[in-house]
Parts: structure tokens; C-alpha cells; sequence
């Protein structure tokens, strides 16, 4: 059944179905409910392999499937077991507090981080997996998450916020440090990073 989809099937840039804009989802069918499950199992495989990172959300485009569906993990905490809330279309329907700065990693941009701005509360509209519509605010982490979350449906990636800022960027050690990348020789003209 969903036996091919595992960490593999997160597509990476260069790739540019990455910067498309995702289809709003109608109905949801099974083949929507489906989608989920292999979103789950494709950050459960990928958190599998990993030390130092967990997931705490994916996008649809990122199993390339160019839809408006993302799963928001409930605990960010690596030591427990890993369950997802889906959020069907979801939407900002608005921006609050002030902007803050923090690390963020992407599952489809290999061995870059970046510091970025975010909202710290966003008000957010989405629908459930029951075809439910559900409204909720989110501060802090959540809101950084779902701020990344729907900017991948909009082909939007989280280097595009940080492009022009040369002390923005960082990679991961092998002991799970962060250490900041040579903008210039690195990142500035990136044939992976910008298209
Ligand atoms: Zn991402």
C-alpha cells in the first residue's frame, strides 16, 4: 500500500516543483486521506535516520504532490512518539505580534539553515481531514512552523526570507552544532539554492 514512501520520497532543490504554488484541495477524498499517511511515513522514515533533527512538519509538494496539504507534528519533542495534525488548505488570515528570529532547517534544502525571520502569532484558517473548518492561533515555535509550512504551499522556501543577508546562514555538524556558512563562497551564488 504506502510501502514506497519513505524519507526517498522528499524531493529536494534543486528540484523545482519547490517553488510552485500548490492546487487548493475540494473534496477530501481518499486519495487526500492517503496523501497524509504518506507524508507520515515519509518524516517518520526520515526522522529514523537522523540524530539530531526531528521533523516537526511537512508540506505535500515536498512528496511532490502539488496540493495544499501540510502536517504540523503535535509535540516537537524527539523523545516521544511522533503524531501529525493535517491541515487541509490552510491559510494566515492574519499576522500579529512582532517579528522574531530563530533557526530553521528545511527536509528539502540539504545541509543549509538559516536565521529567519517570522511572526511570533499568526491566526490561521484551515480545513480538517473530516472537511471541517478550523480556526486557531499560534505563537512562538507554531507559528514558525506554520509561517514555513505555507509559504511551501505558495513555492515559497525559507532561504528566499534570508537571501540578501550574508550572516544568515549556517550548517549542521556532525555533533549537531550550528556553524555559519561562507555566504560568499557558499551561498551567494548557489546553483542549488536559486534558480
Ligand atoms: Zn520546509
Amino acid at each position: 500500500m504506502n510501502m514506497a514512501t519513505n524519507k526517498d520520497s522528499i524531493i529536494t532543490l534543486p528540484n523545482l516543483h519547490l517553488r510552485k504554488r500548490s492546487k487548493r484541495v475540494g473534496i477530501i477524498t481518499d486519495n487526500i486521506k492517503k496523501l497524509v499517511e504518506d507524508m507520515e511515513l515519509a518524516v517518520i522514515d526520515w526522522d529514523k535516520s537522523r540524530d539530531h533533527e526531528v521533523t516537526v512538519a511537512l508540506a505535500a509538494v515536498q512528496i511532490d504532490h502539488l496540493l495544499r496539504v501540510v502536517i504540523v507534528r503535535d509535540d516537537f519533542d524527539h523523545g516521544t512518539p511522533a503524531k501529525y495534525t493535517p491541515l487541509i488548505n490552510p491559510e494566515i488570515v492574519k499576522y500579529e505580534g512582532k517579528m522574531e528570529y530563530d533557526y530553521e532547517g528545511c527536509l528539502s534544502i540539504r545541509s543549509v539553515y538559516g536565521y529567519v525571520p517570522r511572526y511570533s502569532k499568526i491566526r490561521v484558517k484551515a480545513t480538517d481531514l473530516e472537511g471541517k473548518i478550523v480556526r486557531f492561533s499560534a505563537t512562538g515555535f507554531l507559528s514558525r512552523v506554520i509561517q514555513h509550512e505555507v509559504d511551501h504551499t505558495n513555492g515559497i522556501l525559507f532561504v528566499d526570507h534570508i537571501k540578501d543577508a550574508p550572516d544568515a546562514f549556517y550548517e549542521l555538524t556532525a555533533k549537531g552544532e550550528l556553524e555559519a556558512l561562507d555566504y560568499d563562497k557558499k551561498i551567494k551564488n548557489s546553483r542549488i539554492l536559486w534558480q
